[in-house]
C-alpha cells in the first residue's frame, strides 16, 4: 500500500535577504504597506508568487476602485496611496472618474496600473521578489525571524525583524498555525474576462438573456456587470460564479477550469441569443477573482452591526463607504445593505426587490471604520500583522470593507504600523493607535 506521507529530508538554506521588514502579498495591500514602510525609513521586501503586482486589480482584471467620498458624498474619507496612483494613472489617461457614484468612482486600466506599481516600488528603494512564493515560516525562540519562499533559484530564507501578511488568504498566519477559519457562507470567486466588440451588443437586454440560458450552459445565476477598460476598445465582463474553496489546492484548480468554462458559456450565450453580436475574447485573469476564503482570529473581529451602523473606534485606520455587497453562494443574485437603511435583492431574471434591513431614522451614519485591532492576529508573534481581506471581520462586515480602496488603507496602516513597532521596540499590539493615526495623517491618509 502506498504511503500517505514521505518526509521531506532537512537542508541548509541560503539567505537571501535580511530586512526590517518583508511584506508577504503584492496586491496594492501589499505594495502600499511596503511604501508606507519604506517611507518610514526601514529596509523592505516585497514577495509576490506572480509575475506583476496587483493582486485582484492586475492579475484578475477588477477595474472599478469605489468612492473617497462618504455615502452622503459630502465628506472625504480616504486619501493617501490609493489617490497617489489615481493621479498616476491618470497622467497616463488610464482611469474615468465619477464623482458621485457609489458603484464606481474610478475605472482604470489594469495593465497600466501594473507598469505603474513596478515604478512606485522601484522608486520606494523596496527589494521586490517576483514569481516568490512563501512556502513556511521559520521560528527561532518562540520568535518569528524569517520566511521560506520557493522561486525558479530554489528555496532560500527572508530574513526580517517585523512581517506582513498580505497574501489574501493569510499564507503566512495559517502556517505559523493561528486561529482561523473559513465562512460559513464565503463568497464565491469570478473569473473576469476581457472581451472585444462589446459595441456589437447594443441596447440588447445581455444580462437578462444570460440569466435566461445559465440553465441550458450548468452556469450559476449570479451577478453579471462589465466596465470599459480605459484607454482601450475592450471592455472587462464580470459574470462567473465559482462556488469552491480557494485557500485549498484542489478547490483552487477547479475554480480556476470552472471559471474559463464559465467564461466561454457567457461568450456563447452572448453569440448565439444577442442577435449582431461579435463579441470576441481579448483576455483572460492571470488568476480567478477571489472574494473571500479564510479569516484569522484578531483582537476584534468587525460586526455587520458595527459596519451597518458606523461605530466609531478608538484605533481606527481605515474609513469606507461601501455597502454591504452579498455575491450569495447558495441562491442567485446579490444582495446590497446600504448605511441608510436600504436593502435590495437583485437577480437578473426577476425584478429587483426593495426592502429595509432596519427601520428609517433620523439621521444615518455616512461612512464605516476598521480599527487597528482587526489587523493584529491573537498568537504569540508580536512582529506579524495582517493586512487585505483575511483580516478579522464577520461575514456581513466582509461583504463590504473587502473593497480595494478599503483594503489599501489596511496595508498603508500595517507598513506604519510595522515602523513604529520596530522604532518602539515593541510588539505590534502595543503601537499606541495615537501614534499610529498621527503617522498614518502625516503620510497623507484621512484619519477621522
Ligand atoms: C470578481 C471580483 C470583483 C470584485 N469587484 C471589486 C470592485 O469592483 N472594486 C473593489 O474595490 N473590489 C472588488 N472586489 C474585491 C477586491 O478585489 C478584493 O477583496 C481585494 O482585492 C482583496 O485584496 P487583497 O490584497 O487582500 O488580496 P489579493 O488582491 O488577492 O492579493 C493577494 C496577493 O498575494 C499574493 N499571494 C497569495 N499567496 C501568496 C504566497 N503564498 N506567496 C506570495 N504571494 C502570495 C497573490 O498573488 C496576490 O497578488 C472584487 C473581487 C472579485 C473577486
Amino acid at each position: 500500500m502506498a504511503e500517505k506521507t514521505i518526509r521531506e529530508p532537512a537542508r541548509e538554506l541560503p539567505v537571501a535577504g535580511d530586512y526590517d521588514l518583508c511584506v508577504l502579498g503584492g496586491s496594492c495591500t501589499g505594495v502600499f504597506a511596503a511604501i508606507r514602510a519604506a517611507r518610514l525609513g526601514l529596509s523592505v521586501a516585497l514577495v509576490e508568487r506572480m509575475g506583476s503586482f496587483g493582486g485582484v486589480a492586475t492579475l484578475s482584471l477588477v477595474n472599478i476602485w469605489h468612492s473617497d467620498l462618504d455615502e452622503a458624498f459630502e465628506k472625504r474619507i480616504f486619501a493617501g496611496l490609493s489617490l497617489e496612483m489615481v493621479e498616476r494613472l491618470r497622467r497616463r489617461d488610464a482611469v474615468q472618474d465619477s464623482l458621485r457614484s457609489g458603484a464606481a468612482r474610478w475605472i482604470f486600466n489594469s495593465a497600466e496600473m501594473q507598469i505603474e506599481l513596478d515604478e512606485v516600488v522601484t522608486e520606494a528603494g523596496i527589494d521586490p521578489w517576483l514569481h516568490t512564493a512563501f512556502c513556511a515560516p521559520w521560528v527561532e525562540d518562540g520568535r518569528l525571524a524569517a520566511v521560506i519562499v520557493e522561486n525558479k533559484s530554489g528555496r532560500c530564507a527572508l530574513r526580517a525583524r517585523f512581517f506582513i501578511d498580505a497574501t489574501g488568504d493569510g499564507d503566512l498566519c495559517h502556517r505559523l498555525g493561528l486561529a482561523g477559519r473559513v465562512a460559513a457562507h464565503f463568497q464565491p470567486g469570478t473569473a473576469c474576462a476581457l472581451v472585444s466588440g462589446w459595441e456589437s451588443v447594443g441596447q440588447a437586454p445581455w444580462r437578462e438573456i444570460v440569466a435566461r440560458q445559465a440553465d441550458a450552459h450548468r452556469m450559476p445565476k449570479g451577478f453579471i456587470w462589465s466596465a470599459p477598460v480605459p484607454g482601450t476598445d475592450l471592455r472587462m465582463l464580470a459574470g462567473t460564479r465559482v462556488g469552491e474553496d480557494c485557500s485549498d489546492a484542489r478547490g483552487l484548480t477547479r475554480a480556476e477550469i470552472e471559471g474559463r468554462r464559465q467564461i466561454r458559456a457567457i461568450q456563447d450565450i452572448l453569440r448565439e441569443h444577442v442577435p449582431g453580436s461579435r463579441v470576441g475574447l481579448a483576455g483572460l485573469p492571470a488568476r480567478i477573482g477571489i472574494r473571500e476564503t479564510r479569516h484569522i482570529d484578531c483582537l476584534h473581529r468587525l460586526s455587520g452591526e458595527e459596519v451597518l451602523h458606523g461605530k466609531r473606534f478608538d484605533d481606527a485606520i481605515a474609513n469606507g463607504s461601501y455597502r454591504v455587497d452579498i455575491h450569495h453562494r447558495d441562491k442567485p443574485g446579490i444582495t446590497f445593505r446600504y448605511l441608510d437603511g436600504r436593502e435590495t435583492y437583485t437577480r437578473h431574471d426577476q425584478p429587483p426587490v426593495e426592502g429595509r434591513w432596519r427601520a428609517a431614522q433620523a439621521v444615518d451614519p455616512t461612512y464605516y471604520q476598521i480599527p487597528y485591532r482587526c489587523l493584529i492576529p491573537q498568537g504569540p508573534y508580536g512582529n506579524l500583522l495582517a493586512a487585505g481581506r483575511f483580516i478579522d471581520a464577520d461575514e456581513q462586515a466582509h461583504a463590504a470593507i473587502r473593497v480595494m480602496v478599503n483594503m489599501n488603507q489596511t496595508g498603508e496602516a500595517a507598513g506604519v504600523a510595522a515602523a513604529l513597532a520596530l522604532r518602539g521596540g515593541v510588539a505590534a499590539a502595543a503601537v499606541d493607535p495615537r501614534q499610529l493615526r498621527a503617522t498614518l495623517r502625516e503620510g497623507g491618509s484621512v484619519i477621522l
